[in-house]
């Protein structure tokens, strides 16, 4: 089998041989009845990480957000989220369908933050012809770059002022911690909430963590199981996690300066252009000719090498089962193809 360097995703990792030894030793119980030590061991740890009084495992980082806006919120209120915002944008509507909770967009700035003064202009005041404004979403990291913390203070005193619940839809939380060099805590301890993925730099096969006081906790967790979240025994899956969470935070770091040294070696490729990126994780953002563009996939796809290429920027991402000579392999694959396009 020879081997592909997938830059698609940090969702494409897969289980290392530690993980998956892990997982098929786990203690097991059914969960639904609180049974299962492994995932109450994850639950716990995980909420220790985050700063926060409780944890509770989810499929996914969209039922994470998901259950956030559904525990915040009531049917009639809003939450407020960038709009080109995960939570917003690339989870189906789910807010709006399933938990009956208006959106309301703002345009991200090329940072990802939320101008905090279009922020407050978007919340209602008291009148019966507008909607409830209840919650205010932040993403961190936003394609690929950590906010900063002295933003996310502004953003909380802006939520504070305006009873407004604040969540972090956290899916690369650890990414920003490593990358700022602080506890992750140190991110999300000001969130009444916070989802966090398992399942991407941190190279578990499924999951997220969704975490916050006891009291929000306890009423995610009947919403998880209307949604048919109760799982039985997941610690199997829930093994993979907590060795994700001891062994795979520390070393995106490694993702990180991969992903920079792709971006420099790139940016001497006479038509490539790297987006600069101040503080950068695990991502390259590229963007050419469009008739450059155009053959691109297909002739990495011939190197194995894989990355998504549709209209507009190109979005690479480093990982677990990204290494040191993938980075060269694919820098030498990205010159051939400009000298053949140079030469044509
Ligand atoms: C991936 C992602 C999610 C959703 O996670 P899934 O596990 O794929 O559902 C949410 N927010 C952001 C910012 C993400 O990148």
């Amino acid at each position: 089998m020879t081997q592909v360097i997938d830059f698609r995703s940090d969702t494409v990792t897969k289980p290392t041989a530690a993980m998956r030894k892990a997982m098929s030793s786990a203690d097991v119980g059914d969960d639904v009845y609180g049974d299962d030590p492994t995932v109450n061991q994850l639950e716990a740890v995980a909420a220790e990480r985050l700063g926060q009084e409780a944890g509770l495992f989810v499929s996914s980082g969209t039922q994470g957000n998901l259950l956030a806006i559904l525990t915040h919120c009531q049917r009639g209120e809003e939450y407020i989220a960038g709009m080109r915002s995960h939570a917003y944008l690339e989870e189906a509507g789910g807010g709006a369908v399933l938990a009956s909770v208006q959106p309301q967009p703002i345009e991200n700035q090329a940072d990802g933050t939320l101008d905090l003064e279009a922020v407050e202009a978007a919340i209602k005041p008291d009148d019966f012809h507008l909607a409830i404004t209840r919650l205010l979403c932040l993403e961190n990291t936003f394609f690929g770059t950590p906010l900063a913390p002295d933003y996310i203070k502004a953003a909380k005193a802006l939520a504070d002022k305006h009873s407004l619940r604040f969540h972090l839809d956290g899916a690369r939380l650890f990414n920003a911690a490593v990358r700022l060099g602080v506890s992750a805590s140190d991110i999300a301890g000001s969130f009444d909430s916070v989802s966090a993925c398992l399942s991407k730099g941190l190279g578990a096969p499924v999951g997220s963590i969704l975490a916050g006081d006891k009291a929000f906790i306890a009423r995610a967790r009947r919403w998880r199981k209307m949604l048919g979240g109760g799982t039985r025994q997941a610690g199997i899956l829930a093994a993979a996690g907590l060795h994700a969470l001891d062994h795979h935070v520390d070393r995106l770091e490694e993702d990180h300066m991969r992903a920079e040294r792709l971006a420099a070696a790139l940016s001497d490729i006479d038509g490539i252009s790297v987006h600069p990126c101040p503080m950068r994780t695990n991502m390259v953002f590229i963007s050419m000719d469009p008739s450059r563009q155009k053959g691109l996939a297909a002739f990495m796809r011939d190197q194995g090498i894989l990355m998504t290429v549709e209209d507009g920027p190109i979005r690479i991402v480093t990982h677990l089962d990204i290494s040191d000579p993938d980075i060269s392999k694919t820098v030498e694959a990205f010159k051939r193809y400009f000298d053949i396009r140079q030469a044509a």
